[in-house]
């Protein structure tokens, strides 16, 4: 159940016995030339979706505009909002929920830029919230799918997989590449990336997605989401 559908009566009535909502957080940027914009927040939004429908928890407002000022920026279709305006953002959208008692915060975060954001966000509201805990997952870390994702990368075997389960009618599969181009560890400025590391947008290959690999890493997924859900409840 989407917060967005429910009425301020139905909102009161679930926060009576729940304080938790999932949040799903994505980005709006290139992904290739075989990958939509919002494959980041599309790929989120499934799978908080899916996790509010198997626990009946409410599935906050999505926040589909994230944070990509580095590496993607420049390439067309990316939008980006600054760091520090999503902290600030983020910190409002939290403080909203906490003076209605919300006091469980998951989010599903799809895209890598959202995380020192959030994280900051975080830290910000901690020191005024009271009794609260907060929970960041960011599927294509976790543990348990590194076999399944094996470092698959932006617009990778990984995301393009998922989208071919999700959503194939938007996977433009003829215009997958061979190109895999690592991200270095130190920091660069946005016209490196076009000089020294892709000019596709591609960071990794999407030549063996597949529609069965993209279910596994939904599902498993979404379980390891269902185990983080419960641990903020206990
Ligand atoms: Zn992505």
């Amino acid at each position: 159940m989407k917060t967005i559908k429910m009425s301020m009566a139905e909102i009161a009535e679930y926060l009576k016995t729940n304080s938790i909502i999932i949040i799903p957080i994505g980005a709006v940027e290139e992904h290739s030339k075989a990958l939509p914009l919002g494959t980041d927040t599309l790929t989120a939004e499934a799978m908080a979706i899916e996790l509010g429908k198997r626990t009946k928890r409410t599935v906050g407002p999505t926040i589909s505009v994230g944070n990509c000022h580095s590496i993607t920026f420049t390439f067309p279709g990316t939008m980006s909002i600054s760091p520090v305006n999503i902290v600030n953002y983020l910190v409002d959208y939290l403080k909203s929920l906490y003076k209605d008692g919300f006091r469980r915060f998951l989010f599903v975060n799809g895209h890598g830029g959202n995380i020192a954001p959030l994280r900051c966000a975080i830290d910000t509201v901690v020191d005024v919230f009271e009794n609260s805990r907060f929970s960041v997952g960011s599927w294509w870390l976790f543990e348990d799918l590194k076999d399944l994702y094996n470092n698959a990368g932006h617009a990778g075997r990984g995301e393009a997989s998922m989208m071919l389960y999700l959503y194939p009618e938007l996977v433009h599969k003829d215009m997958f590449t061979e190109e895999k181009r690592n991200i270095p560890y130190y920091y660069v400025s946005n016209d490196i990336v076009h000089q020294e590391i892709t000019e596709t947008g591609i960071i990794n290959d999407g030549q063996e997605s597949t529609a069965h690999l993209g279910r596994k890493l939904f599902e498993k997924s979404v379980e390891i989401y269902e185990k983080l859900l419960k641990e903020l409840e206990e």
